[in-house]
């Protein structure tokens, strides 16, 4: 079962500059997004801000199948860089498989 960890914005910021909260969810970078693929990178932005860092971890391939063409960073209509914010994500993952 997932759980919330209300404290997951905050500590994502020791990964990057984690601006997930000026996200509206407008979906752009998903459209945008080469990869096509299932709500991404939004996704992953929604999950932050709603505290569900369990379920990046059990998504994590995904962050893995990201191109860093800054695509979704340049259309984002908030400055949300949710480029950064991938690469944030995967700094987290790591950091926590070296834990487990
Ligand atoms: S384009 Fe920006 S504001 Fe829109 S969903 Fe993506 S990160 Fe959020
Ligand atoms: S940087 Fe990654 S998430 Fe953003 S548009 Fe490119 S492939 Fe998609």
């Amino acid at each position: 079962m997932s759980t919330i960890d209300l404290n997951f914005e905050e500590e994502l910021k020791t990964f990057c500059e984690n601006t997930a909260l000026a996200c509206f969810n407008c979906g752009t970078c998903t459209a945008v997004c080469p990869l096509v693929n299932d709500n991404f990178p939004r996704k992953m932005i929604r999950y932050i801000q709603v505290g569900a860092k369990d379920a990046i971890l059990e998504n994590a391939n995904e962050l893995y199948k990201c191109l860093h063409c800054g695509l979704c960073t340049h259309t984002c209509p908030r400055q949300a860089d949710p480029g950064e914010i991938i690469l944030g994500l995967k700094r987290f993952v790591v950091a926590n498989w070296r834990r487990s």
